[in-house]
Order: structure tokens, then C-alpha cells, then sequence
């Protein structure tokens, strides 16, 4: 008897798979569709320093709206991407959009761009970037590409020798959600980076949990020792950015400062902040 019922958990099981499994693929195709109809778009969020709020440059974050899906979230289709195998499609359209757009910022501004784990085992992204960049007319000086730790270790010759060459180029390197993937510190001593992102995990429970000041506190004093800068991702209110600031964390991003926008509206913001707007001559 309980061997029939588990042979009958069984098939709703596997119709349940069946089920997403389809859904996976259909809503892979319409993804495929939206890119050739260049549907997906890239919007910019602002990174500051947080001693007065003044932005040092933005990350492109994917945006994609469904006509009859609606609003779906970069962190379910960025991935379908990657396991379908058309992360380099997207990414390589999501990048050229957001190097144009950035060819308006005053040129101190920097581009931060998310890399994806499968972008890092990939020995054609850096010649892939490098050409979209010079295509677009943009200095590799200004691109930041956001990696995860994740992403770093699960494939970590291949990733190192992708890291170092586009270092080589004059791109900087981020570490992005530190503090949640998987990895030692030792590991992480084998890399160069530029820059860390210290996760909205540690962030949002500033204020009220003191374990997360003191692991706050723990990576900007490694980081000042490694020379690396510090970012720290998902700040909402002013009492965690006042925090951070005691704590000597220099550049923040979040909610407080700016939600992510199209590229109009940053230019709109950047105005705001008294920035001069590049005027480009779109047919040069
Ligand atoms: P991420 O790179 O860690 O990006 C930060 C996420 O936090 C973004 O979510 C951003 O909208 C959100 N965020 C920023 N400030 C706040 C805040 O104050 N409060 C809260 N609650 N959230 C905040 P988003 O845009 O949904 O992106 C999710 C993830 O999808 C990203 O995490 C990144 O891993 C991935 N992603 C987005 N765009 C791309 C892309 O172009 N390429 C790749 N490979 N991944 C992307
Ligand atoms: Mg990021
Ligand atoms: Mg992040
Ligand atoms: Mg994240």
C-alpha cells in the first residue's frame, strides 16, 4: 500500500518537473523574442559616496516587461539564460546598451556590469567585451564587471586567467554580494580584485543585529589592508547610512540614494546632481 502511494507521489512528482520544465522552455523562448525584439532593456542605479551622497557611477541592471508576463526579475531570466546556453546573446546586448548610454556621463562616472558565473568560464568573453566596448567608443577604464565569489570558485583557472586579462585591459574587477557565496578568504587571497560589495544582507540588519556590524566592520578594515574599495549594496534609511560611515565605508548603493532607472532618467539625475551631460553626436 505504501509502496503504491509512494509510486503515485512519484508521478505527481515527475508531472510537477514535467510541468516546469515546460514552463522553463516557454518562457525561454519568449526571453529569445524579446531580445531579437529588442525588448529587454538595461536601467542604471547610482553608486555613491555616502560622506555626501555624490554618485561615482551607476550599475546596469537587466529590466525586462512582458507583455503578458509582466515585470520578470533579472534574477529568474538572467539565469534561464545560463542554462539555456544565451547568456552571451543577452549579455553582449545588455552591455552594448549600457556603454552607449554611459558614453553621455561625465567621464569620471564608471559603468559597473554583471558578469555571469558562466561569462567567467567562458575564454571568449573578454575578447567579446573588449570589441563591444571599442565598437561603442568606450574606455575599458570606466567598466567595472561585477563577479560573484560563487562564480570565482566554481571554476577557478579558468576564471583567474579570464580576471587577469581583463585587468590587463584597464577593467576593474567587483566582488559582488560578498559575504554570501561560497568561498575561503584564503581562496580569495589568489585573485585580484578592485573592489568589494559588501551584500544588502549585511546591510539591511545593520541598525539591529550586531553581528552584522561586526562582519560589516571585519571586511572594510580587510579591505583597507588589501586596498581594495568598499561599496556597501541595499542601503534603505539614513541611520544605516550614517552607520556605515562611522564604520569608514566610503561608497554606498540603495534605495536612499537612487532606485535603479532607464537611461533618460539617469541623465535626468545626473542633472539633478549638477553633472554635466556628454551630448553625443550619435552619427559621428
Ligand atoms: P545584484 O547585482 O546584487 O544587484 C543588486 C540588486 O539589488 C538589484 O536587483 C537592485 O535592484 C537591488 N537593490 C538595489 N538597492 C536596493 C535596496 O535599497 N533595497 C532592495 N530591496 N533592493 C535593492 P535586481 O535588479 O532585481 O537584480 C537582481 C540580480 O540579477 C542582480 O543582483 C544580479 O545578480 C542579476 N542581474 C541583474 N542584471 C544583470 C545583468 O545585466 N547581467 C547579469 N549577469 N546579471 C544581472
Ligand atoms: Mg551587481
Ligand atoms: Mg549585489
Ligand atoms: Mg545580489
Amino acid at each position: 500500500r505504501s509502496k503504491r502511494r509512494g509510486r503515485g507521489q512519484i508521478t505527481v512528482y515527475s508531472s510537477e518537473i514535467a510541468l516546469e520544465m515546460k514552463r522553463a522552455t516557454q518562457l525561454e523562448q519568449t526571453l529569445r523574442n524579446a531580445i531579437i525584439a529588442d525588448a529587454v532593456d538595461v536601467h542604471f542605479q547610482p553608486i555613491v559616496r555616502i560622506s555626501d551622497g555624490a554618485p561615482a557611477g551607476f550599475e546596469a541592471l537587466a529590466r525586462w516587461i512582458d507583455k503578458d508576463l509582466g515585470f520578470v526579475s533579472p534574477a529568474v531570466f538572467v539565469p534561464l539564460a545560463e542554462e539555456r546556453g544565451f547568456i552571451d546573446t543577452l549579455s553582449e546586448t545588455l552591455l552594448r546598451k549600457a556603454a552607449e548610454a554611459a558614453l553621455s556621463w561625465p567621464r569620471d562616472l564608471f559603468l559597473s556590469f554583471n558578469l555571469s558565473s558562466a561569462q567567467l568560464m567562458d575564454p571568449g568573453t573578454t575578447p567579446n567585451i573588449l570589441s563591444i566596448l571599442r565598437r561603442v567608443g568606450l574606455d575599458p577604464n570606466r567598466l567595472e564587471l561585477e563577479i560573484t565569489e560563487t562564480a570565482v570558485m566554481t571554476n577557478a583557472d579558468t576564471a583567474h586567467r579570464i580576471i587577469e586579462d581583463l585587468r590587463a585591459a584597464g577593467i576593474r574587477i567587483s566582488l559582488d554580494d560578498f559575504g554570501t557565496g561560497q568561498s575561503s578568504l584564503g581562496r580569495l587571497r589568489d585573485f585580484t580584485f578592485d573592489k568589494v560589495k559588501i551584500d544588502r544582507a549585511f546591510v539591511s540588519r545593520i541598525s539591529t543585529d550586531r553581528a552584522s556590524e561586526h562582519i560589516i566592520r571585519a571586511i572594510i578594515t580587510m579591505c583597507d589592508g588589501l586596498d581594495l574599495s568598499v561599496v556597501a549594496e541595499g542601503i534603505e534609511t539614513d541611520v544605516e547610512a550614517s552607520m556605515l560611515k562611522a564604520l569608514g565605508c566610503r561608497y554606498g548603493q540603495g534605495y536612499l540614494f537612487g532606485k535603479p532607472v532607464d537611461a533618460a532618467a539617469t541623465l535626468a539625475y545626473l542633472e539633478r546632481h549638477n553633472m554635466e551631460i556628454r551630448h553625443i553626436d550619435r552619427l559621428g
